[in-house]
């Protein structure tokens, strides 16, 4: 594995006073980690350094082409004081599966958790300790060549920043109303939909503005072929509860595959619920509204954990689920995946990480 050299400030920032008031990503540690790519050295001289603006040619090549790769994770200052990181070797394999979708050189995975780990470590203080905060980490990889024609960048940069981020939800679950999205789409099969990179969100915005203006808070997306199968939401996948079956949509290429998805399959399973990976139609969703089948709907992904639904519009139907409050699954979801994640509830499954804080 390689040595991180380590560069401490000498001018360390305040931290934020209130952690009632953190939000989520506007504040950033004092640290951050910085590993550059090149053929002749490969993945060489990974850095943990005081944070600062980079500098890149106004011709890099991200800048013009979107060739970046990005994660995002949490760190969780648990009651026991102990420092915890949920499935980071998910999103470490995720990362290099979207790296070699996007011709981004692979990075390897025990760097990748070394360098996690290391710069958690060196910023430990900053890891929030009120209930439902946390230390939201975002690596990723931009194209930094100085060049202007179409092709893989030779040259890259690794970067991992961190920021407290607040709780999600300040006094409970709270469920959501969502838009489904019958114009816009998000991702088509054989794109890069299954990757997490930025061109997937810019290509969301026109749809997440229209939402927003008709008073709808997420907008879930339908195959971009036949707009038709239901795909996924935002930034979060989707589960549906009908007739006591859990249903989720499948990977197809074109979906996330989310670490809180793949842990909500896990636990429904583990709990003895029937669950479908499938594709499921809106028609099917909005009969199985109709009749009332539809029992629970909830969101997951790393911000929020669940996100409970209380509210679909398709066209120009509005279907409230149930009575539009917090379904049984997603509260029990929460509680357990939380839970684990905080050190609450024992982690039967081998989640979870520990980070042990460097000596200064
Ligand atoms: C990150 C992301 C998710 C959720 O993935 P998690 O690993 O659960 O956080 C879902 N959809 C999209 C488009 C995403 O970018």
């Amino acid at each position: 594995m390689q040595k991180i050299q380590i560069e401490r400030t000498t001018a360390p920032k305040a931290k934020p006073a209130d952690e009632s008031k953190l939000g989520f990503g506007k504040i950033f540690t004092d640290h951050m980690y910085v590993m550059e790519y090149n053929p002749e050295q490969g993945w060489h001289d990974p850095k943990i350094m005081p944070y600062q603006p980079i500098v890149l040619d106004p011709s890099a090549m991200v800048f013009h082409y979107g060739q970046e790769m990005f994660e995002g994770m949490k760190a969780y200052k648990c009651a026991d004081g102990r420092i915890r990181l949920f499935r980071p070797n998910k999103n470490i394999e995720r990362a290099n599966n979207s790296n070699r979708r996007l011709c981004i050189p692979e990075i390897p995975a025990d760097d990748f958790l070394n360098a996690i780990k290391t710069l958690v470590a060196v910023d430990a203080d900053w890891i929030p300790s009120r209930p439902g905060t946390s230390l939201y980490i975002r690596p990723f990889v931009i194209a930094t060549d100085p060049f202007l024609g179409v092709r893989p960048s030779n040259t890259y940069k690794f970067i991992i920043i961190l920021s407290p981020v607040g709780a999600y939800y300040e006094s409970g679950l709270d469920p959501v109303k969502i838009w489904i999205e019958d114009d816009y789409v998000r991702a088509v099969r054989g794109g890069i939909g299954e990757a997490k990179t930025g061109g997937n969100y810019v290509a969301s915005l026109a749809a997440q503005v229209k939402a927003h203006d008709e008073g709808y808070s997420q907008v879930l997306w339908l195959d971009g072929v036949e707009r038709k199968y239901i795909e996924e939401v935002g930034a979060m996948n989707i589960f549906f509860k009908i007739n006591g079956t859990v249903v989720t949509p499948m990977l197809n290429g074109s979906i996330l595959p989310g670490v809180t998805r793949a842990s909500c399959i896990d636990l429904c399973k583990h709990w003895g619920l029937p669950v479908e990976e499938r594709r499921i139609s809106v028609d099917e969703l909005v009969e199985a509204a109709r009749t009332g089948a539809l029992e629970e709907c909830w969101g997951s992904g790393t911000a929020a954990v669940i996100s409970p639904v209380g509210a679909l519009r398709y066209e120009n139907e509005v279907m409230q689920i149930k009575d539009g409050g917090i379904g049984e699954f997603s509260q029990k979801l929460y509680d357990t995946v939380t839970g684990i994640q905080t050190g609450k509830v024992e982690d039967t499954l081998g989640w979870t990480v520990e980070v042990t804080p460097l000596e200064k």
